[in-house]
């Protein structure tokens, strides 16, 4: 490559704003949520509008491209390594690239030299109010072609628009799929309750879920009959959980549930009670009957345990456990705190390196959970990474050596050592 990476030219400057970015982005907890209508809309716009094959609005975190939407091209993310957008996000500029066949920077780009065949790139970035770039929205076409000042300009209105969407998310209490609460409103909620809980004393629990194999569900019988296994698993959990508990979507095939009044074993009973009944339940439909199992991981409330984000990294972690132990089945965070001496962890975003055969392979990740003697880091492919490295959060001096205890295809588990 012949542009520096801005990690590259390793100034103080460049890592404190891609800090200050990566606490924005984690700030507005958009990363891996539910497809929305409205950003489906913007990117069916930049098709109409430029007459182009692809158009994303997409969110930048540390080692990866999410696409909050994205119309022309069918993987949901990508390396950020492997990404015209990265060049968007250094300068902080809107970037068109003509001819990528003629632009040294990308011609031997894997999107350009493999399958994709992408020739026209334009992207813009997606600003916070606060001036933080959190994404980039972009244009981009299998044929070169130009693209004026009046063409950028658009772009940067949807942008604009797509930042509205963003800003007016935020205040969505319930998830038009499922009628589950949302990521935001789920943890106001689970805030309140958690006060209460630690005011009079009872206990509440935590249980985080992720169904099992769901792409493959998407990849086999469509988008929409992936779209009724999310509101038939809902429903299911909906009915057998007790109307004072409290049911969000976390993202995508990832759920939550608080029960209060709810101890450690309670927790872990209504879990296996939820993976029963998902387990057991024929969704019919156009595509015909299907069943679906998930993966559970528990957490209760303690004193150590008592922010909502805890609760969550903990069952996360829990569930990592469960999908790495043969999936369809509940694991409990005490437990794995048993096997790995695994102390209290919070929910993050921070740039973070993986580094191992002596230092000499680096690989990007996105550090999402950490405590004093774990982390849970995600990146783009986890095959090739040894059980044994070095994790460095990037700016903050933080470095240590790592073993790893769970992992799934981009998810790695990891207790300091
Ligand atoms: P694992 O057992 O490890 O959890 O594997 P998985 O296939 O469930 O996990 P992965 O994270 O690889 O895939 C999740 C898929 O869920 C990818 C994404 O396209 C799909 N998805 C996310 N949100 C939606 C949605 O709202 N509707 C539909 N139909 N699919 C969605
Ligand atoms: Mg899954
Ligand atoms: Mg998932």
């Amino acid at each position: 490559m012949v542009v520096a990476r801005v990690f590259g030219k390793s100034s103080s400057e460049a890592i404190q704003r891609e800090n200050d970015r990566l606490a924005a982005l984690q700030q507005l907890d958009l990363l891996d949520t539910p497809r929305d209508e409205g950003f489906e809309r913007i990117v069916r716009l930049i098709k109409e509008i430029f007459s182009i094959d692809i158009g994303i609005v997409s969110l930048i975190d540390a080692h990866r491209q999410w696409y909050k939407a994205c119309s022309g091209l069918s993987a949901d993310e990508v390396s950020r390594e492997d990404t015209f957008c990265r060049y968007v996000v250094d300068c902080e500029m809107p970037v068109v690239v003509q001819d990528a066949i003629k632009d040294p920077r990308f011609s031997q780009h894997p999107s350009v030299t493999g399958e994709d065949h992408i020739r026209f790139y334009a992207g813009v970035p997606l600003r916070t109010k606060a001036g933080h770039l959190i994404g980039t929205v972009c244009a981009i076409d299998r044929r070169p072609r130009s693209f004026g000042n009046r063409d950028i300009g658009i772009l940067e209105e949807l942008a604009g628009a797509a930042m509205d969407r963003i800003e007016l998310m935020q205040s969505a209490a319930i998830d038009s799929l499922t009628e589950a609460m949302t990521r935001r409103a789920f943890k106001q909620e689970a805030e309140q309750l958690i006060s209460l809980a630690l005011r009079h004393k009872h206990d509440l629990s935590c249980i985080v879920f992720d169904i099992d194999h769901f792409k493959k569900v998407n990849d086999t019988h469509g988008h929409a009959a992936g779209d009724e296994v999310l509101k038939a698993v809902a429903s299911t959990c909906k009915t057998t959980l007790r109307a004072g508990d409290l049911f969000g979507r976390l993202g995508g095939e990832e759920f939550a549930v608080i029960l209060p009044h709810v101890d450690r074993e309670g927790a872990a009973a209504v879990a296996e009670k939820l993976r029963a009944a998902i387990a057991s339940q024929i969704i019919r439909g156009d595509h015909g009957d299907l069943t679906v199992t998930a993966s559970f991981g528990t957490s209760a409330l303690s004193i150590v345990s008592k922010e909502i984000e805890t609760l969550l990294a903990q069952a996360d972690a829990a569930m990592y456990q469960a999908k790495h132990g043969g999936r369809n089945r509940c694991v409990s965070w005490s437990s794995i705190h048993a096997d790995h001496a695994i102390g209290a962890r919070r929910r993050v975003l921070k740039a973070g390196s993986i580094l191992f055969n002596d230092r000499r392979s680096t690989i990007d990740c996105t550090v999402k959970t950490i405590g004093s003697e774990s982390a849970g880091i995600s990146v783009s492919n986890t095959s090739g990474i040894p059980s044994e490295f070095i994790l460095a959060i990037k700016g903050e001096g933080f470095e240590t050596n790592c073993r790893v205890i769970a992992q799934d295809r981009q998810h790695l588990e990891v207790a300091f050592r």
